[in-house]
């Protein structure tokens, strides 16, 4: 192998390590269960500080009341419960969270990314119209389907992608995440409820809308669903 190889080899060995450092990194221990940050001038680095493993107990790593339906009644018509690592704090480094997601008859899960996790759900109850929708480069192509109850869909990360209960009865799904902390950008919200406001000449232009339009979507409440 020769200096340029070798060299060559190096750099694809660093850029493999940041590709995998770039998602929840595997623990180098059983658990890390989370302890909110007893000095706030700490510096906080991906994840949250962790409880001496000997006080750990059952309940860090529990959850109860996922049985228990959200209030679907708001402007999208859904509701997600979270079980994340700030309700599970037992969840810290473990790159996974679940949330329960209700959907009243015609609710949605408005168009939205997670930046940080790929998301899996399944139906459990009633009829979900779900899709996500590839990046600029791969066309913007759109993947969509209608969801029965037990049918099961994943949403790569990044993806916009949103999910509509067709139906006159609730539906019922649930979701997996590949991180404690998905995050969730919805994207009406960035967009039109952004705080401050983006310039509406800027969203004129790139929704190709009146700017009286765009002001107008910026006085709307935007549900953060
Ligand atoms: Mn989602």
């Amino acid at each position: 192998m020769n200096g340029v190889n070798i060299l060559l080899t190096l750099s694809f060995l660093g850029l493999a390590t940041f590709i995998a450092s770039a998602y929840d990194p595997s623990p180098l221990q059983d658990f890390c269960v989370a302890i909110d940050d007893p000095n706030k001038a700490s510096v906080f680095v991906n994840g949250k500080f962790c409880k001496d493993p000997k006080y750990a107990k059952a309940e860090d790593f529990f959850f109860s009341g996922l049985n228990i339906a959200g209030d679907t009644n708001n402007k999208v018509g859904s509701n997600v419960t979270h079980v994340d690592v700030d309700k599970m704090p037992g969840l810290n480094t473990l790159g996974i969270s679940l949330v329960r997601v209700d959907f009243a008859p015609y609710g949605e899960s408005p168009p939205h990314t997670h930046p940080r996790a790929t998301e899996i759900l399944v139906v459990v109850e009633g009829q979900l119209s779900v899709g996500f929708v590839t990046s600029n480069q791969d066309g913007n192509r759109l993947f969509s389907k209608v969801l029965n109850k037990g049918d099961v869909f994943v949403f790569p990360i990044g993806l916009i992608h949103f999910q509509f209960n067709p139906g006159k009865v609730p539906a019922v799904a649930f979701v997996g995440f590949g991180s404690q902390n998905p995050g969730t950008i919805t994207i009406a919200n960035a967009v039109f409820g952004s705080n401050p406001a983006i310039n509406p000449e800027i969203l004129a232009k790139a929704f190709q809308l009146d700017q009286k339009i765009v002001e107008q979507l910026q006085k709307k409440f935007w549900v953060a669903n």
